[in-house]
């Protein structure tokens, strides 16, 4: 059972009463923010990069200030499930809008290291590419990419290092499903160079996708489009 289904988040809200997804604060079973923080939410959808093998990208926010919090919550098992969904349901409107949603057929995130799943016990890009999937109604699929398990901390790298190290860590995952002529919403929890999605992208088109989009909870600072 997904934890957004409302028999979960009510019977979960009596042990541990549910909690605003920036601030903490006690709020109603079904609600995923308190107004304070409802009527002073971040700007969203203010940042993009250009990815290559993709025909769109959206990320919800920048990675900047609480965000970095909460994703920081969100990669290390914090209850921040509130956030995920957040930023599902703003994917959702976004794509609606953009006339993409109704086009997607499977939603991929994009697999992590396996040592650091292990470790950390679950993995962000699943919980959200499970709520955005939710929210889209359309299938998740874990069965078409892999990632080596190196140890290489992507922040350490220079963007063209990033770009050869992607393209050599991630590849197709034999026996995964016929992706062939579908169009996949690929998903992460931040991009910063869009390296890491570029390569997927490429092995899902290599596969036989027919167009890939890119969504993710957040964006560097680095990628905010500047006004003139
Ligand atoms: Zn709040």
């Amino acid at each position: 059972m997904l934890v957004r289904d409302k028999r979960y988040k009510f019977l979960a809200d009596i042990i541990m009463p549910n909690s605003c997804a920036f601030c903490g604060k006690v709020i109603r079973w079904d609600a995923l923010l308190c107004q304070d923080c409802e009527n002073d939410l971040p700007e969203t959808f203010c940042a993009s990069v250009a990815i290559g093998n993709c025909s769109g990208m959206w990320s919800v926010f920048v990675y900047e200030n609480e965000i970095i919090d909460l994703i920081y919550k969100l990669k290390h098992g914090g209850s921040v499930y509130n956030f995920a969904e957040l930023c599902a349901v703003k994917l959702g409107e976004k794509l609606a809008e953009n006339g993409v949603a109704d086009k997607i057929d499977a939603v991929i995130p994009v697999p992590m290291n396996i040592r650091k799943r292990i470790r950390r016990g679950h993995d962000q890009a699943v919980v959200l590419a499970k709520f955005i999937a939710d929210e889209l109604g359309k299938p998740v699929d874990l069965t078409c990419l892999c990632r080596g398990s190196d140890s290489t901390e992507q922040h350490t790298l220079s963007a063209e290092e990033r770009d050869t190290h992607a393209k050599e860590v991630y590849f197709a995952n034999e026996g995964h499903t016929d992706i062939k002529g579908k169009t996949i919403l690929l998903c992460d929890d931040v991009i910063t160079t869009g390296s890491t999605m570029s390569a997927c992208a490429a092995i899902l088109k290599d596969m036989g996708a027919k167009e890939i989009y890119c969504v993710s909870a957040a964006i560097a600072a680095s990628n905010v489009e500047k006004e003139e």
